[in-house]
Formats: C-alpha cells, structure tokens, sequence
C-alpha cells in the first residue's frame, strides 16, 4: 500500500513528488498520458522563476522529475482507468494492475483541445501554441492569429495586441459565446481583425518547421484562401482530464474538479494540484504552487491518523 499516489506528472504532480518524497512518502507518480504535461509541449519558459536566461519546458519539466527521484519517488508510465474513492485505503486501476493507497494527489491537468489537424500537431511549440500568456512575447512585431469564441479567445486575443502587429480572431460562426465585456473590448481594439464564419483548414509550413500561414475556408460559401500568420494561438477550450474520477469526487459542470478549500476535494484524504481544479491561472509556477499545497496537506492528513 501507498502513502500516496500522485496522478499526473506535470508541474503540479511533480512538485508534489518532490514535498511528498522529501517527506518520506515514497510517492508514486502515474506519468499518465501526456508525461510533463503540457511543459512538455512548450519550447522556450521565460517566466518561470530562477531561470533568467530562459529554459525549455520539457527540460524544466524532466528536471523536477529527476529533483523529485533523488528523494526517492517512484515513476510508472501509466494510466489510471478507473478509481474506487469510496472508502480508505483508495483504489485505482493503473493500466489493468489495481494499487492501493492512503492519500490521493489528482495532478491531472486539462488539455488543450486542438483542431486536430495533422500539420497544426507537428508544428505545436514552432509557432502553434494554446497558452498565450506564456508564448505572446515570442511574436513581437508579428502576425498573429487567435481560433476560438469564447472568453479565452478574447482574452487572449486582447493580451497579443501588446506584441503583434495584427491579431486576426477567427471563429467558426458568427455569434460569440463570448461576455458582452470580452467581445466589446476586443472590438474597440484596432489592432484586431475578425474572420468569422471560417475554419482553419491547414497549418503550414512543417517543412519550414515553423508556422507561416494557414489555409482557412468560410463554412457558409466554401470559399478558401491562405493567409499569413506567424503565430496561430488555439483558445477553444480545455478537457480536465478527470474522467477516471468521475462520480467519486465533486466535479463541476465541465469536469473540473471542485475545491473544498486549499488542496481540498470533496473526499478526505483526495487532493487537488493544478490545472484539473484551475480554470483560471493554468501557469507552470502556479500548478507548482498547487502541488506543493497538495503534498503538505497529504503529509498532514497522514500525520493527523488518516489512513
Ligand atoms: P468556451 O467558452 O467553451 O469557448 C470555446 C470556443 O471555441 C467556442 O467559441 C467554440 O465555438 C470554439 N470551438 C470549440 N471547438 C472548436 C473547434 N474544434 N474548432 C473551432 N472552434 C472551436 O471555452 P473558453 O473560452 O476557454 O472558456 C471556458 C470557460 O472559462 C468559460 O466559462 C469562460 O467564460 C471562462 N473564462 C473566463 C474568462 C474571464 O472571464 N476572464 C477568461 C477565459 C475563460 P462555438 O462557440 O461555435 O461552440
């Protein structure tokens, strides 16, 4: 049986390896399928403190990883399918093989939605990007393109007309699910550009290895044109990825889990750590932070009885 068993090995389930295992709590962290997170499919971190000449993300990452393992914390490549929350000590079903275990860390994270388009895949971190918070200023002075209707879309939107020389929104429809206030402050900003009705058809130029233009066609004609573009930033959406967890702790109506203050789930004894409970910062440093919170209140839950 485990003292605890950390799903995920981004920033957050890492972190929380490192506090857990220093702790003396053999940790065991379920890598999950995407291992790093989504560090893993950055290119440069500018704002992560302590690196003043920048690091790469998956380097970062893997450095926590190694920082983590030094103090003893186990790694298996895996995938928790299913979970039984229901009574200590608490089940999960990790690739067919059931582990045990006293506290539960759920580091998870969401995952960008993608078009899932084949070059947009290849060309993520060399000019794709989901996070325009921490890849905007790579774009100064640069053509930039925003996908998505919603708040993020406008959000994001918003923040690269501090770097780009135009950002061109485009949206599959019309009508934006976007707030009024989101949709009207990026429609008196003049440096954006509106495409609407349009979809992204292909990213290019793989060859090149970084992103010069699109093809987009507009649903309602079938018009299609290629424009220029040196960023293209997806902001339709993000997938908490809890589904394992499903009907055994609280979840909100979009699956992300429900805090019930600090790292605290709805079952004691569950913890959360970054972006699986976080909708609304998803940094490195502060999924970090969260994992950090989490492995200090795992360590207090086992010192305080909970078994
Ligand atoms: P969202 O509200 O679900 O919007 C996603 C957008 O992406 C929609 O416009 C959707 O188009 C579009 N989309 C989805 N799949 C697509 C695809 N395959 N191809 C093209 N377009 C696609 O997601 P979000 O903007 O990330 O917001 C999530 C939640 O966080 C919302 O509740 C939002 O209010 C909140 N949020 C708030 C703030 C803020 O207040 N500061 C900032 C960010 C987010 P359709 O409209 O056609 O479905």
């Amino acid at each position: 049986m485990r003292n605890v068993i950390i799903v995920g090995s981004g920033c957050a389930g890492n972190t929380a390896a490192i506090y857990t295992a220093r702790a003396g709590l053999k940790p065991l962290v379920v890598s999950g399928l995407e291992p790093g997170g989504q560090l893993s499919l950055t290119t440069e971190v500018e704002n992560f403190p302590g690196f003043p000449e920048t690091i790469q993300g998956p380097v970062l990452v893997e450095n926590m990883k190694k920082q983590a393992e030094r103090f003893g914390a186990e790694y298996a490549q895996g995938l928790v399918e299913e979970a039984d929350l229901s009574r200590r000590p608490f089940r999960l079903r990790i690739d067919g093989q059931w582990e045990e275990c006293r506290t539960l860390i759920i580091a998870s994270g969401a995952s960008a939605r993608w078009l899932g388009l084949p070059n947009e895949q290849k060309l993520i971190g060399h000019g794709v990007s989901s996070c325009a918070t921490c890849d905007g200023f790579f774009y100064r002075g640069k053509k930039i393109m925003v996908v998505g209707g919603g708040d993020s879309a406008m959000e994001e939107a918003n923040f690269l007309t501090r770097f780009g020389e135009e950002v061109a929104i485009v949206h599959r429809r019309d009508e934006f699910r976007a707030s009024k206030i989101m949709l009207e402050r990026c429609r008196a900003n003049p440096k954006i550009r509106w495409i609407t009705s349009a979809v992204i058809e292909d990213v290019y130029d793989v060859e090149k290895g970084y992103v010069t233009g699109v093809k987009l066609r507009n649903v309602k004609t079938g018009e299609t044109w290629v424009r220029e573009v040196d960023g293209l930033f997806l902001a339709i959406g993000h997938i908490p990825n809890t589904k394992p967890f499903v009907g055994q702790i609280e979840l909100d109506a979009d699956g992300y889990i429900v805090s019930h203050g600090g790292a605290r789930t709805s079952v004691a004894g569950v913890f959360h750590a970054g972006d699986v409970q976080d909708r609304v910062y998803r940094q490195a440093i502060t999924a970090a932070g969260a994992g950090c919170m989490a492995a200090i209140e795992a360590e207090r839950f086992l010192q305080a009885g909970g078994h």
